[in-house]
């Protein structure tokens, strides 16, 4: 098959068996006040003008939740059946939709055969130590393995039920180093991650193309004062940048969270990464939502109108890093919901001189953040119609869904 494909490199598609909700409550550990430093009620992230009013956020929590309560097969249709337009009706956002009716996909001018969707899972194991206060104690909590075979299983299922289906995916494995051995983690990587790059490898677990890792869950990236938690993170990279494997990283100052907001900033911080990359200067990472902050002044729903990202932010840092390393990539996922985000980006882009704007350019990746998004827009289709009526122009829009992804991905197919 021809591989001209469109690609979503980040988002997310679980059911309620995989998330581990008691690592959402202890994100309330530290109390409420503690929550809201951490600028989870900024106005840009979930509680939305729109949202605050009325009932809205109540319908965004049932959508939202809606997406997790069936099986992974039927989210990746209800996805493929929303691009195609069959949810489209009066009242709700949309009327453009780029999955013609004769197959393949259009958008800004390009044609494209496939969607490709970089499934981000995320690794929600705990470490038994945690369960020591808690009456009925798991023995299972390696969820890892659970979750990747759900999700090969459901890539088959999708292809064998719909052979003509609009998406190819490209998943990325979630590993949380802090709660595994060094041998899980070797195990891991050795049974899922497909290093040949075979179309069809002969293994059918062998199909992930990435590593997904979510430090506020607790990695540390650069666990400097612990001698068995640096072989961890070492093995992770020196394997990762060996075979060239992208690893995606979460980057904005929101999410699911494991430890305080003060430790999750200093974990998921690109400022931690530089460290990393001092040592594997060749790691391929996509820091994830472009650093985005919510809650400081430079935030986008802020009074300052089309604020730009600040000097000594993890934005602007991610930008330096990119220019001092190969393959530092950002992307688009969830942060892309603002319409306001897209604007400062233009106009932060415009600033820059001709090659530092082309190599900048060349780093971003399209991602939609499904379906975790829909606590902002409505729809996947809505999270397409926000980039198509962004002011880049066509090419820089193929380069986020085509050449970027395909680069970061190291598939050297055309
Ligand atoms: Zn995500």
């Amino acid at each position: 098959m021809e591989r001209n494909f469109f690609f979503d490199i980040h988002c997310h598609v679980m059911t309620l068996d995989h998330p581990n909700f008691i690592n959402l409550l202890g994100s309330l550990e530290g109390g409420w006040l503690d929550l809201v430093n951490g600028g989870i009620l900024s106005p840009s992230y979930i509680l939305t003008d729109d949202n605050r009013k009325g009932m809205k956020m109540v319908y965004s929590v049932m959508n939202t939740l809606g997406a997790f309560e069936q099986p992974i097969d039927k989210t990746f249709w209800m996805m493929d059946q929303d691009l195609h337009g069959a949810f489209l009706r009066e009242g709700f956002i949309g009327g453009k939709v780029y999955a013609p009716s004769k197959g393949g996909f259009e958008f800004r001018g390009s044609s494209y055969n496939k969607v490709a969707l970089g499934l981000q899972l995320m690794d929600f194991s705990r470490d038994q130590s945690e369960y020591d206060n808690i009456y009925y104690k798991r023995t299972q909590l390696e969820r890892i393995n659970d979750y990747a075979m759900d999700t090969v299983r459901a890539i088959g299922k999708y292809h064998k039920d719909h052979p003509d289906g609009l998406f190819e995916f490209v998943p990325f494995i979630g590993v949380n180093p802090a709660v595994h051995s060094k041998r899980f983690i070797a195990n891991l990587l050795e049974r899922y991650v497909n290093t040949d790059r075979l179309e069809n490898p002969s293994d059918e677990k062998r199909i992930f193309g990435g590593v997904k890792v979510y430090p506020p869950l607790g990695m540390n990236p650069w666990p400097e004062d612990s001698r068995e938690e640096m072989e961890k993170v070492r093995l992770l990279y020196e394997f990762c940048q060996a075979y060239q494997i992208p690893i995606t990283t979460h980057c904005d100052n929101q999410g699911f969270r494991g430890v305080s907001s003060k430790m999750l900033g200093q974990y998921t911080s690109p400022f931690t990464w530089a460290k990393v990359l001092k040592e594997y200067p060749d790691l391929v990472i996509d820091f994830a939502h472009f650093g985005y902050q919510y809650g400081l002044a430079s935030d986008v729903k802020s009074r300052i109108p089309n604020g730009l990202p600040m000097k000594g932010e993890w934005f602007d840092k991610i930008i330096s890093l990119m220019k001092e390393y190969p393959s530092v990539y950002t992307d688009l996922s969830y942060t892309g919901c603002m319409p306001e985000f897209y604007r400062s980006l233009i106009l932060f882009l415009k600033q820059q001189n001709p090659d530092d704007r082309a190599l900048i350019l060349g780093r971003i990746l399209f991602g939609s953040d499904f379906s975790v998004n829909l606590m902002k827009v409505q729809s996947y289709l809505e999270y397409y119609h926000i980039l198509d009526d962004s002011g880049f122009d066509d090419g820089e829009v193929q380069g986020f869904v085509q050449k970027n992804p395909m680069k970061f991905l190291r598939m050297d197919w055309t």
